[in-house]
């Protein structure tokens, strides 16, 4: 969805840091042009049976970006704002992403047009088996694989797969992830997105040399990624954090909130508003914290050219994907803010997807310290290579990454005979 304030159109924001890396890396025009395109797009129509006997329509999409590396890989949104440019621009960041990590996948993305606060249980699961009728011959563990994302839950990948296991007449565990572990989803998927970003964060602050124990953090948005963010800040890391957000407001401590009393409140109220002791505190104030850690976990365009001059945080770790403008990149670049691009922040995600694949391929599940050991030399493998690219080009984080990212898919094309 497109960030209201800002009205930032995301697939543009991902064309232009294309751009930008395409014109460093002297990219031949045609291979140039064939990435800044989706590959395929299908939009759908689908029909749902409502409680109340009403039949309701929803439109929805999958994009695939790129499957040059292999099938595509990304998950589904369910959103009211979702637009067919988000999704592209998120079907073109995981083609990047998985390029960058050096997963043997592709880049897609869908969504559905919904509201799902407002719709019943029984109303999600016939939207959401519904969308897997419609796009089941685009799917598979060999073309494309979901998982979740925004507002979608490992018990929505669990109908997805059932019907299209039904589809398939077999069991198809392979063919999404993120999935509940008793249906093949693999020990530490639920916090790895957040635990690929702290990783990151710690390497990042050993490049500064920057002591982060009882240093300050602020995370905006408090799901999946956020909330583990907050857990495993604390944990791994000994950082206190002092702010945190969802859709209905901002909380503020300067004495750091304890993540299971922020749970508690959240399941308890649906929201971390109102908790008991913290002062409210607008988005904008989050943002311009003085931390040391900022986290965007929440939505796209929320640092742009107007608010990147007063941004304080040390390190920006962006677990949202595309939470940072083309513009905005510059200016904290020129401040001396380390970003950690979403590319890299949030890849832990799609990795233990892939490591949750790769389980269900060979039937054996690995423990989830496994899964932490394996996760953890991937992340820091991509960090690096990411580095020594911007520094070689000198050049801001995001485009080292995007440098590194493709030129490994132009590779692939290359080898395949695309040009
Ligand atoms: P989620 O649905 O679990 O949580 C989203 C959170 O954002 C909720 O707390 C919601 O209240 C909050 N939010 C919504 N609008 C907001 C606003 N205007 N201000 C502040 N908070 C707001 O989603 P998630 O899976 O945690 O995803 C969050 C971001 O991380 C997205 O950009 C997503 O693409 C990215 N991401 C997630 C994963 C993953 O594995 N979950 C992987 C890669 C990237």
């Amino acid at each position: 969805m497109y960030n209201m304030l800002s009205n930032q159109n995301p697939f543009k924001t991902a064309q232009t840091q294309l751009d930008e890396a395409a014109a460093i890396m002297g990219l031949d025009p045609a291979i140039h042009e064939l990435l800044r395109w989706p590959l395929r797009e299908l939009h759908i129509t689908i029909p749902v049976r409502m409680d109340n006997g009403t039949t309701q329509i929803f439109h929805g999409f999958r994009v695939q970006h790129n499957d040059a590396r292999g099938p595509n890989k990304g998950g589904i949104r369910f959103h009211p704002d979702e637009t067919i440019d988000t999704v592209r621009a998120l079907a073109e960041w995981m083609t990047w992403k998985t390029a960058l990590l050096d997963i043997p996948l592709g880049g897609g993305k869908g969504g559905i047009i919904c509201n799902p606060k407002t719709m019943s249980t029984g109303e999600l699961e016939r939207l959401s088996r519904a969308y897997i009728r419609q796009l089941g011959s685009f799917l598979g563990p060999d073309k494309d694989i979901p998982a979740p994302d925004m507002y979608t839950s490992p018990k929505i990948m669990a109908w997805m797969l059932d019907e299209y296991s039904i589809m398939r007449g077999q069991n198809e565990f392979g063919a999404i992830t993120g999935k509940p572990l008793a249906l093949g989803g693999s020990a530490g998927r639920n916090d790895a997105t957040a635990r690929g970003g702290i990783l990151c964060v710690r390497e990042a602050a050993d490049l500064l040399g920057l002591n982060l124990a009882g240093s300050r953090a602020a995370i905006q948005g408090y799901g999946n990624a956020g909330s583990f963010a907050h857990k495993l800040a604390v944990e791994l890391l000994g950082i206190k954090v002092i702010a945190v957000s969802d859709s209905k407001g901002c909380i503020y401590n300067p004495e750091g909130f304890l993540y299971s009393a922020i749970m508690a409140h959240k399941q308890q109220t649906g929201s971390v508003t109102e908790f008991p002791g913290a002062a409210a505190i607008s988005q904008k104030e989050l943002l311009e914290l003085d931390v040391s850690v900022l986290f965007p976990a929440a939505l796209e365009s929320v640092i742009t050219a107007q608010n990147a001059p007063a941004i304080r945080a040390k390190i920006i770790a962006e677990l949202a994907n595309g939470s940072t403008t083309p513009e905005a990149d510059t200016i904290l670049h020129n401040n001396g803010v380390y970003l950690i691009p979403d590319l890299l922040c949030n890849g832990g995600g799609v990795t233990v997807s892939w490591f949750e694949m790769v389980q269900n391929a060979y039937g054996y599940y690995w423990e989830e310290e496994e899964v932490h050991k394996r996760l953890e030399k991937k992340m820091s493998a991509a960090f690096h290579s990411m580095q020594e690219a911007a520094k070689t080009h000198k050049v801001h984080n995001r485009l080292g990454a995007y440098i590194v990212a493709v030129q490994r898919v132009a590779e692939a094309m290359k080898l395949r005979g695309w040009y």
